[in-house]
């Protein structure tokens, strides 16, 4: 379905973003990947999907707090892959605290890379898809872009701003073959989120697998995580002709977190 396409995917070495990146890789589209982790096991990831699904797969670790990295990141990926169709905007971090204890330079960093990466993404990957009369720019945003949890006061507020950069982007894209969309998960199963299931495992006394499952189902009344491959597919269908005219919306996957 969107063979030859090429695809931008941030925050790819690992949970959500490698997800992604394999759908889109199913679907015949050429990749470029971007994030941290072992090189080797990097490097594994990205030939499996160039031999599994016959497309290019090249690498950059740009690190997105940094705006000229981004920049590097794009012009990367229209000389690897020849342009840029599709930019998934996924990378992420996450640091929790009450306001009064969280350490600014964390506020700093969540920021840069939760939300202003995807405003210099965008910015540079933009004139690629008006040139090419189609684009799909999709950003990661969070139940955190619709509604707050306490002790997440940087997060929450870089998911909220994802939303309105979505929004804006759409407005100024609309009719032009583009569409610009968030989606907005509960708790889904990655390293982002073991941290916070280690510490509720250790105040409740209980094993991972407990803490997981208290957490989950003091917001989610589904009671069951949210897998890769549920958020992968959406992604897939926003990235579909029948997705034309979904933009500017932030599209919640969450079990029921936010209908309460
Ligand atoms: P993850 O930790 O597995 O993935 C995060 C990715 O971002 C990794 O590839 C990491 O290397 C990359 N990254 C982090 N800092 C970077 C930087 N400075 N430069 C470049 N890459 C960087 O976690 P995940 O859960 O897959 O998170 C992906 C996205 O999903 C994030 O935006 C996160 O906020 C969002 N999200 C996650 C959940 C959840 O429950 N796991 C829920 C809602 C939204």
């Amino acid at each position: 379905m969107l063979q030859g396409k090429k695809a931008v995917i941030t925050g790819s070495t690992s949970g959500i973003g490698l997800a992604i990146a394999r759908a889109l890789a199913g679907e015949g589209a050429h990749l470029m990947l971007n994030g941290f982790g072992e090189p080797d096991e990097i490097e594994r990831n990205r030939a499996e999907l160039a031999r599994e699904h016959g497309v290019t797969v090249a690498y950059n670790g740009a690190d997105l707090s940094k705006p000229a990295e981004i920049q590097g990141l794009i012009e990367a990926a229209v000389s690897a892959l020849g342009g840029v169709d599709i930019l998934i905007n996924n990378a992420g971090i996450q640091h929790t605290a009450s306001v009064e204890e969280f350490p600014p330079e964390r506020w700093d960093a969540i920021i840069a890379v939760n939300l202003s990466s995807a405003f210099h993404t965008i910015h540079h990957a933009l004139p690629h898809m008006r040139a090419a009369g189609w684009g799909r720019i999709i950003n990661t945003a969070s139940v955190h872009g619709l509604v707050a949890s306490a002790q997440k006061s940087a997060y929450t507020a870089a998911k909220h701003g994802i939303v309105g950069l979505t929004k804006v982007v759409a407005l100024e894209t609309a009719g032009s073959g583009i569409t610009c969309n968030a989606f907005c998960p509960g708790w889904v199963r990655t390293e982002l989120i073991e941290p916070q299931i280690a510490a509720r495992a250790e105040q409740l006394g209980m094993s991972m697998e407990e803490g997981g499952r208290n957490l989950v189902l003091e917001k989610q009344p589904s009671g069951q995580f949210i897998s890769v491959e549920q958020l992968a597919a959406l992604i897939v269908f926003l990235c579909s002709d029948a997705a034309a005219q979904i933009t500017g919306t932030a599209i919640p996957i969450d079990g029921g977190w936010t209908a309460q």
